[in-house]
């Protein structure tokens, strides 16, 4: 099968490679319907690349597609099904997977990053990372349920509730989901702050009561969330994209929530803000999880048949 391969220092090549088989009692193979490409792939693929990665691994970890075969110890999944993939499959026996926070699983090895994955015709993973989907989602639409994922577990970690405020950073593809599943979760005003005119009207259709450059949030700041905002979500990404993460956005009164995506800085746990300063964040409480990997909440989302 041709799979498009990350070959180390910057470099993606499309190579022959043969169809996965079975070599596991718990091992399926699936036929890639479609794959998304994520920021991840592109910090991988950087020079130097802003996400570790192994050399010679297929790409490709937001997937969709039909199960073509199943080990001998898989029960509840069938050949011809249509699934999605948790391409961070957990361990189940580390000591996070046994406390309960198998998002923090010791042992990931994700599929597209460290072992190979969809970028590719045919893909394999573990049972217990399969999940099966109805065929009624677009596979364009259907593909984007692993960042779904990663937004609905942020979005549960806030513990967002009806009439909260929301300032989001950021409407590329992560800040829009979170835009789109805070607005179902009753939060209001979301404010999102985005410099590109053409990302910001997305926001808007999805949800965004108002969007604001960053220049513009500087001004209208005291209009827009008088009190602060309830929750704060770092999209972002880059500092480059000129967004003023200060750290004054949430209420002075209240315990703010804060998620983000991925830390580009710092270490982890940290304050990943540029120019927010420890003592304010440690005075006002501030909860800022690390929203990453997906977890239970693959069972919630709007899309797959078992949710
Ligand atoms: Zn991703
Ligand atoms: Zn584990």
């Amino acid at each position: 099968m041709r799979a498009a391969v990350f070959q180390g220092n910057g470099r993606l090549a499309i190579e022959d490679r043969p169809e996965p088989v079975i070599t596991a009692p718990d091992d399926v193979i699936i036929a890639v319907e479609a794959c998304g490409i994520c920021g991840t792939d592109v910090q991988i693929l950087n020079v130097p690349p802003g996400h570790p990665a192994t050399p010679g691994t297929i790409m490709g970890h937001e997937f969709i597609g039909h199960v073509t075969a199943v080990g001998s110890a898989v029960s509840d999944l069938r050949v011809g099904q249509r699934v999605t993939v948790d391409a961070d499959p957990k361990c189940g026996a580390c000591t996070s997977c046994r406390a309960g926070r198998p998002a923090n699983c010791l042992n990931l090895s994700a599929l597209g990053i460290f072992r190979d994955g969809a970028l590719a015709s045919h893909v394999k993973a573990p049972a217990g990372a399969v999940y099966p989907l109805s065929e009624k989602p677009p596979r364009e639409i259907a593909a984007l349920i692993e960042p779904l994922a990663c937004v609905v577990n942020g979005t549960n970690r806030a513990a967002a509730r009806p009439g909260e405020s929301v300032v989001v950073f950021g409407a590329g593809p992560i800040g829009c989901l979170f835009t789109a599943v805070l607005k179902a979760a009753g939060a209001t005003p979301i404010v999102v702050v985005e410099p590109n005119a053409t990302r910001a009207a997305v926001a808007r259709a999805v949800g965004a009561d108002v969007t604001v450059t960053p220049d513009e949030l500087a001004v209208r700041r005291a209009e827009l969330l008088p009190e602060g905002a309830d929750i704060v979500v770092d999209a972002g990404g880059q500092p480059a994209a000129g967004l003023h993460r200060d750290g004054r956005h949430g209420r002075p009164d209240h315990p703010l929530r804060h998620e983000r995506q991925r830390p580009a800085t710092g270490p982890p746990g940290g304050d990943h803000r540029e120019g927010a300063d420890r003592p304010r964040h440690l005075h006002h409480q501030l909860h800022l999880p690390g929203g990453h990997p997906a977890h239970r909440e693959w069972r919630v989302g709007p899309c797959a048949d078992r949710q």
